[in-house]
């Protein structure tokens, strides 16, 4: 539904989000849900290029883990009771080098925690953070897209592809790697190409995988299995294989039996046997961040102001922390009823993710470089690392609190 028409004069808003997939829907029903406690009107809309179903880019066929620390997060927004039914709980992460003797695990008791993650399924996740946003009464122009933007001191006026024209205090870019308002704003992103394409898949196997993860480091680069929901009585494992990009086309269009062996070859036999794929999907592998993710009344976030590998499985957890920031210092605004896109909250918004993302980067970077090479002393250093990290338990704390989504080992709702 579209009340705005282009012959009439922009409709007035206080926050516009362009991207209705994680990021984006997360922060509206967030923001919807705290404006609504507050007894404040909040006009907010969103703005999605692909409806539900239709290729969503954002609420595909991948699956994800969601870290304990964001799950956290989710609960305290009031959100994670929606993707709770979806959730296959890992309790368990299994790191090995392959062919080398490095290993070490995560387990749940070990940190005192009831699961490290949950997997969920994004096009599930999709349907049900979409039809919360309709539920919530929030204002969402779909399909549509930004065509143009035109600012001053007060505001932005957005002009979408359908003609409408929006004004608002407060434009918030949540639209992915090739960020429409990036480059209407022609702000810079700094890219790193590993030369890697993410293979992923739903794998059927012998055997129910225990709510156990593994992360197996390959010649050419991590795969990860997370486990799933059982499906039509079928154990499910999703896979992400990270691989040069002529090796992911020809194993993405292999028949199934050639497929199955190669990743058992690749993975070996610790989860079971491999007795059926899934459709493949082959994602181009990059790290691709904004120096500076703010601008005039404009904040960016998730894969907009950063786009991860997904080795770490950090993208979304990532994404979440740059959701809570906003979040937080939008929070003054709402009590108050001031100025939503006020200069002084956008410098405290940067002043806020600067550490958290800085870190993160280079972890993810660092961990590329490091196990998708195989110069000896490198191979030898890694394997010591992880062999490390199995005898001394302490180590394993400041690995596990990012991989848990939690920031200068500190669980994720002890800094808010
Ligand atoms: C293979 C793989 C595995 C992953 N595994 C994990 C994991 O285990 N854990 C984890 O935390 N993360 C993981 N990630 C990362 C995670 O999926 C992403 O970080 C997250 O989904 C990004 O969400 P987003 O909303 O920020 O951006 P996107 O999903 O990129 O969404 C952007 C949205 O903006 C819309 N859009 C774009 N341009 C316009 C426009 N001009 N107008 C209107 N709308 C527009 C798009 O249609 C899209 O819906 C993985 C990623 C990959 C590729």
């Amino acid at each position: 539904m579209n009340p705005s028409t282009p012959e009439s004069a922009p409709q007035a808003l206080d926050i516009a989000i362009i991207g209705a997939a994680m990021a984006g829907a997360t922060l509206a029903l967030a923001l919807a849900k705290r404006a609504k406690a507050l007894g404040r009107p909040l006009r907010i809309a969103l703005i999605e290029a692909h409806e539900q179903g239709s290729g969503h880019p954002g609420f595909d066929a991948r699956s994800i883990a969601i870290a304990h620390g964001s799950v956290t997060e989710l609960k305290r927004l009031g959100l994670w009771s929606l993707l709770a039914p979806l959730g296959c709980a890992i309790n368990d992460i299994h790191i090995s080098d392959r062919g080398h003797f490095g290993m070490t695990e995560l387990n749940r008791d070990g940190f005192d925690l009831p699961f490290l993650g949950q997997v969920v399924e994004l096009e599930a996740v999709g349907q049900k953070l979409l039809a919360a946003v309709k539920d919530a009464g929030i204002t969402i122009y779909c399909p549509d897209g930004l065509r143009e933007l035109a600012s001053d001191s007060d505001g932005h006026t957005l002009t979408l592809e359908s003609g409408v024209r929006l004004r608002t205090k407060l434009l918030v870019a949540a639209d992915g790697l090739h960020s429409r308002v990036r480059e209407c704003f022609n702000l810079p992103l700094e890219s790193r190409d590993f030369a890697q394409c993410g293979l992923v898949a739903n794998i059927g196997c012998d055997r129910p995988h225990g709510h156990w993860a593994w992360e197996r480091f390959t010649d050419t680069g991590p795969l990860a299995l997370l486990p799933m929901q059982d499906s039509a009585g079928q154990h499910r494992l999703s896979l992400v294989w990270a691989l040069p990009p002529e090796e992911a086309e020809r194993l993405a269009s292999a028949d199934e039996a050639l497929f199955l062996s190669q990743l058992q070859r690749a993975f070996g036999s610790r989860a079971g046997k491999f007795i059926s794929v899934g459709k493949r999907h082959v994602y181009p592998l990059k790290l691709s961040f904004m120096p500076r993710p703010i601008h005039h009344r404009c904040v960016f976030v998730g894969n907009a102001a950063q786009t991860l590998h997904p080795i770490a499985g950090q993208g979304f957890n990532l994404g979440l922390r740059d959701v809570v920031d906003l979040l937080q210092v939008l929070d003054s605004a709402l009590v108050a009823g001031t100025d939503v896109g006020e200069h002084s909250l956008l410098h405290h918004y940067l002043e806020l993710r600067t550490d958290d993302r800085n870190q993160t980067l280079c972890n993810i970077e660092a961990l590329v470089r490091g196990f998708s090479n195989q110069y000896w002393p490198l191979v030898a250093g890694r394997s010591l690392g992880l062999r490390l990290l199995s005898w001394c338990p302490p180590l394993k704390a400041p690995v596990a609190s990012r991989a848990m989504g939690w920031r200068r080992g500190k669980r994720l709702s002890e800094n808010c």
